[in-house]
């Protein structure tokens, strides 16, 4: 039966298409754990260009520091009375002990620095094997994902040749009735719709089989007609000879 095979096109074409509808899911969730990794990269490269720049201004005090003993230093043999000489003296030690202290916060950042280095070179060749490994799987699923375009259009152009087979006026109530359910047409066996399981009444069951033509089922209104409309008895065939 023409309408049946359309049908079959029809439900081999819908699996299809929801086999299909996973490739963009799992596409834009590789892509969005990529973004992921590579803003943690990014987070770390941002931390140690941040401790670079600590760095660089506790350099630029320490030397504006050594500047300034320095020239105190020059002063202190100006200076006329002990009490300014000593007050002077007092600043000299008291900014020494600064840049003391300074030198040592510079060992430590020093230290931090390479461990942060090294944070960053292992994440960004982490990030990288992830790259190649996430560039490869989305390869992958694309390649698998234009399979299954394929396969679609593939059955779209045996659909348009099915559908030529279907006389127009039951064609056009199945398109109607698809919409709504699938599947559309609908075999009634022992007097019960397979679509909605309601009896449909005696007197159309037997036209049904008699005529093996097609109906609207009174319940669901999906074309219904007999399994032998579908798939129609072989006939008896004279046994082979056997020799
Ligand atoms: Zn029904």
């Amino acid at each position: 039966m023409a309408l049946a095979e359309l049908q079959k096109l029809d439900l081999e074409s819908a699996a299809l298409r929801k086999a299909a509808e996973v490739y963009p899911r799992q596409m834009a969730e590789l892509e969005r754990e990529f973004g992921a990794a590579r803003g943690a990269v990014e987070a770390e490269r941002a931390r140690l260009l941040d401790v670079e720049r600590q760095r660089r201004t506790l350099e630029q005090n320490i030397a504006d520091e050594k500047e300034k003993v320095k020239k105190w230093e020059g002063r202190l043999a100006e200076q006329r009375s002990t009490r300014e000489y000593a007050a002077l003296a007092r600043e000299i030690d008291i900014a020494k002990k600064a840049n003391l202290t300074m030198a040592e916060e510079l060992v430590e950042l020093g230290k931090g620095m390479a461990t942060l280095r090294e944070t960053v070179k292992q994440k960004e060749q982490e990030h990288l094997a992830r790259v190649e490994q996430v560039a490869g799987r989305l390869a992958e699923l694309r390649r698998e994902s234009e399979n299954f375009a394929a396969q679609v259009k593939g059955l779209d152009g045996r659909r348009a040749a099915a559908a030529a087979q279907v006389h127009p006026p039951l064609l056009q109530r199945y398109e109607t009735v698809r919409r709504r359910r699938m599947p559309a047409l609908v075999t009634v066996v022992a007097g019960t719709c397979q679509g909605c399981n309601m009896n449909v009444p005696p007197q159309l069951y037997n036209t049904l089989k008699t005529t093996l033509g097609t109906d609207v089922c009174p319940s669901c209104h999906r074309i219904i007609c007999a399994p032998e409309a579908i798939e129609p008895v072989a006939p008896a065939r004279a046994p082979a000879a056997k020799g």
